[in-house]
């Protein structure tokens, strides 16, 4: 796509918004070697229904009157896991991912 303001988005945003909408998608899910799933961070053998693994999801959410949003809608399954203290161990520190441009 050629047809966006690129130099004008990065400017406003510090990055384009709509090449980014363009990235390739992200790499396979962890496997272990016998197939099964792995944690997406240390890769170690995760059962994947568990309380102690977490699964990510892509899905809906909107802000909330009084601040924080409301409960994620629509949730789909991306079929990648992580083993609790991974999320644990990355979750009290940075976030992990680029965060949304705020306008
Ligand atoms: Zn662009
Ligand atoms: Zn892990």
């Amino acid at each position: 796509m050629d047809d966006h303001d690129h130099d004008g988005l990065v400017e406003r945003y510090g990055d384009c918004i709509v090449c980014l909408a363009e990235e390739p998608p992200p790499p396979p899910p962890k496997r272990t070697a016998e197939g099964g799933p792995a944690c997406e961070f240390c890769e170690t053998s995760v059962v994947a229904v568990s309380p102690d693994t977490y699964r990510l999801v892509q899905g809906w959410i909107r802000p909330r009157k009084g601040g924080g949003t409301n409960a994620l809608r629509l949730a789909t399954e991306q079929h990648r896991y992580a083993c609790s203290d991974c999320v644990m161990r990355l979750s009290s520190g940075k976030p992990t991912g680029p965060t949304l441009p705020t306008t």
